[in-house]
């Protein structure tokens, strides 16, 4: 009895991910930085909301709320979407509060919250921007004003606090926003067939569903999503109504409906357009949806966009939207490494989307994705300190051409303490001390685990309680070992994600060997079985160093390598390698040596190995000369270290595409 499952392929049940107080992280990679979140991030950023770190740009942010609360007289100031960078901080806080209690945070949290309760108006409406500035012009023009945005992010703070306190005042608060916004915008008579100029609200209002059970809100989201990019189009009919020309003046100058991917209705769509991060919560609600109503013509989009973004538009990073102008897509296979715009909060979204993908159609390619953008493209908007953040996270830095040049602006060669504009610091840290809810999805009698982790989780399984922990030095070391614990004996189905990455994956439950070959269904190691307490899985996974090569559509990496090992991809920087870092060429038959150094970068592997560079002394300033028979290179050694850590040592150039020589 309990083999592994070989042939049986049952139709997957409905998963969910498991609660975040259900998890605990042990002492991994991920629980140093769910500590930093909680000890220094959300300490350093209600700072920042409440102006207090000097020499900073300013947010105002809770200020605007004292504004519309009427407890203090002033103008209000920032951006017309300043309300969200609250509303992310306070998800962030409520998934600490769900995660360990926290007396002190969560009376800075009811305080912000009676603050919001104060500030909304009493038909519902909540947005300080509009109640403060431009009180008659709510709901005019939410192709650029953000108040949907805003809601939504408004939503995800309430439904994270409910469950994490189960206190309901914001939930209250939040369900008359919704409601509110129902009584505007819907199919029916005298309602706007209206919908976000900035999707969001889409998202955040299938989780107000799910907490409140109220379909209302469930049908709201649907018509957001089915009512984008229908003619005659909304966004013309609403400005024709502001007294506006219906095709002037757009953002950046374009004017293009693509920007805001309401050029066609959603389920037309197969290629990723327009503002990344738009696109990123978009194609989350698309995917709420479908799995929420079982509606496969908007599943068979949310697939045909994400094999586009996956294959043709993203980073090897997981970074996405490669061109600042309309911090947007462009076109397949535009992936230019030194203008690169790849929003941190488009790497979050794109993290976002790959969960909900693998709860429409478990599949380890989603896993994949999100694993490569966490550890790779959102990490890297984030200071080792917590305390200084990347906003554009491009994958070559030669920082005097970013200061110089115009066409390079938008790239910062240090992480800034703050932005303007500050959407990336909270969404960095509301994703990172919620990293507990991506370790698994369950279902009634199956669990899946697509992340490793130093971690304990419990499950209920059948009326059961069954606890699942893992310890392993992932990302750095090989191995997994995994035990089961549960009162009783229980059968149920364990998926084990084996990595895309990972050429050579060993497993074995109770030290006999598990043939791959036959277990493996969609990138999951399937093992059916009755398990019994204290049952053992080990993993093995190897992690060669590997020279990554690029589809030779991507012009830019055209004779280049990238480094990766196990999840994490590499870079050189300067302070490791010295000046002009595109002049190194790595040999393929140089031999490349991982090593573990704890002191370094908070404890990380790099990669070292022989390179070759050239000789300058043999120019004698020439600007260019005929090429020599002789190579004139010198030999050199090459340090990469993980690309998610540049830029918390000297400042200076950075590369992730190496040339390659033979
Ligand atoms: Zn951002």
């Amino acid at each position: 009895m309990n083999n592994v499952n070989k042939n049986k392929s049952k139709k997957s049940e409905k998963l969910s991910s498991i609660n975040i107080a259900n998890i605990r992280f042990n002492d991994g990679f991920w629980n140093q930085r769910i500590q930093l979140v909680r000890n220094e991030v959300i300490p350093y950023q209600w700072k920042a909301l409440n102006d207090q770190i000097p020499d900073v740009e300013k947010s105002h942010a809770i200020e605007n709320f004292r504004i519309a609360a009427g407890i203090v007289d002033s103008k209000f100031y920032g951006k017309v979407f300043q309300d969200s960078d609250v509303a992310k901080w306070l998800e962030a806080v409520s998934y600490i509060l769900e995660y360990k209690k926290n007396p002190e945070l969560e009376n800075i949290a009811n305080e912000v919250i009676d603050l919001i309760t104060k500030a909304q108006q009493s038909d519902g409406y909540l947005n300080t921007y509009f109640t403060v500035v431009k009180p008659g012009k709510r709901w005019t023009n939410v192709r650029d004003c953000h108040e949907l945005y805003c809601a939504g992010h408004m939503i995800e703070a309430a439904v994270a606090y409910y469950q994490a306190t189960g206190k309901r005042k914001l939930l209250d608060v939040i369900c008359k926003l919704a409601d509110h916004i129902d009584s505007i915008f819907g199919p029916e008579e005298g309602k706007k067939r209206g919908y976000p100029g900035h999707s969001e609200i889409e998202l955040a209002l299938v989780k107000l569903f799910k907490v409140t059970k109220n379909e209302k809100y469930l049908k709201l989201s649907k018509f957001f999503i089915d009512e984008r990019g229908q003619q005659p189009h909304f966004f013309d009919i609403e400005a024709v109504e502001r007294g506006e020309s219906e095709k002037k003046h757009y953002v950046f100058n374009l004017f293009d409906y693509s920007y805001n991917q309401s050029h066609v209705p959603v389920r037309e769509q197969s290629v990723a357009v327009g503002h990344a991060v738009r696109a990123m919560y978009l194609y989350c609600g698309m995917a709420d949806i479908a799995i929420e109503t079982s509606d496969e013509e908007l599943r068979d989009a949310c697939k045909r966009l994400w094999e586009n973004v996956t294959k043709r538009q993203m980073y090897i990073t997981g970074g996405i939207g490669s061109s600042a102008y309309g911090e947007a897509f462009t076109f397949d296979y535009d992936l230019p490494n030194d203008t690169a715009y790849t929003e941190t909060c488009a790497a979050i979204g794109l993290v976002f989307w790959a969960h909900r993908m693998l709860h429409l159609e478990i599949n380890a390619k989603y896993a994949d994705i999100m694993e490569r953008t966490l550890y790779n493209g959102v990490l890297s908007g984030i200071s080792l300190d917590g305390k200084k953040y990347f906003y554009v996270n491009p994958l070559e830095v030669w920082p005097e051409s970013c200061d110089k040049r115009y066409d390079k602006k938008h790239i910062e060669t240090t992480r800034q303490q703050w932005f303007g504009c500050a959407c990336c610091p909270p969404n960095i840290a509301r994703l990172i001390d919620s990293i507990g809810k991506y370790v698994y999805s369950k279902g009634n009698n199956e669990v899946y685990l697509h992340l490793y982790t130093d971690s304990i989780a419990e499950f209920n399984l059948l009326d059961q309680k069954v606890t699942i922990t893992q310890n392993t030095n992932y990302p750095w070391d090989e191995e997994v070992n995994i035990s089961i614990n549960c009162e009783k004996p229980v059968e149920f189905t364990f998926g084990i994600r084996i990595p895309g990455w990972c050429k050579n994956a060993v497993l074995s439950v109770n030290g006999k060997a598990l043939d791959l070959s036959t277990a493996l269904e969609k990138g999951y190691a399937k093992i059916d079985r009755v398990w019994n307490n204290d049952d053992r899985v080990k993993l093995f996974l190897s992690m060669p160093v590997e020279r990554i090569d690029a589809n030779p559509e991507l012009r830019n990496n055209s004779g280049k390598i990238a480094i990766q090992r196990g999840p994490v991809i590499y870079c050189l920087e300067e302070v490791d390698n010295g000046t002009n870092l595109p002049d190194i060429i790595l040999p393929a038959r140089s031999e490349l040596n991982a090593e573990y150094d704890k002191k370094l970068l908070g404890g990380v592997v790099t990669i070292t190995g022989d390179a070759l560079k050239t000789d300058l002394t043999l120019w004698k300033g020439d600007l260019y000369k005929p090429i020599d028979i002789e190579y004139n290179t010198e030999k050199i050694k090459i340090k990469a270290v993980p690309y998610y850590t540049w830029s918390n040592r000297k400042p200076g150039e950075m590369l992730v595409w190496i040339r390659e020589g033979c």
